[in-house]
């Protein structure tokens, strides 16, 4: 299987909104060879998280690297957030080199639909907080450079 490309920033796409998938959407092969590409894309690159719309793909899909094996959201929404907040650095395989501060939540709860659409609902902490709230501003058009606090390049 083909790794698809990256899109950099500045690229426009990065800048759109994407939009939801439909169930019927989920249960086609070509968009299961989708999910499967954007997983492997996301390894291939050492990404810890890797959107949709970072593939030219204007859909609410991300993909968390999590063990033991990569994690698949679909139309992805917070429902609750933790009061507490951490500060971390993160970087972005759309921004090479590029790194940033930013404040997020510690706890959020998720609701989405997994790879067989099929609703899921869990609370992520830390890193894997940090990572889904990161991949779902892509989804709205965000970079993280657009909320980072000490932006430095490495
Ligand atoms: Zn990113």
């Amino acid at each position: 299987m083909p790794y698809s490309t990256i899109l950099h920033h500045p690229h426009p796409l990065l800048r759109q909104k994407a939009l939801p998938v439909s169930a019927e959407e989920i249960s086609q092969p070509a968009f299961q060879r989708f999910l499967e590409q954007l997983a492997q894309t996301m390894i291939h690159y050492q990404g810890i998280g890797l959107a949709a719309p970072q593939v030219s793909r204007l859909i609410q899909v991300i993909a968390v690297n999590a063990a033991p094996t990569p994690l698949i959201l679909i139309n992805p929404k917070i429902i609750k957030k933790s009061w507490r907040t951490t500060t971390e650095e993160e970087g972005c395989l759309s921004l090479p080199n590029v790194f940033g501060f930013i404040k997020r939540n510690k706890k959020i709860k998720v609701r989405a639909l997994n790879r067989e659409g099929q609703p899921v609902e869990f609370q992520a902490a830390d890193l894997l907080s940090r990572v889904i709230q990161h991949e779902i501003d892509h989804l709205d058009g965000i970079l993280f450079i657009d909320k980072a606090k000490k932006i430095s390049t490495k």
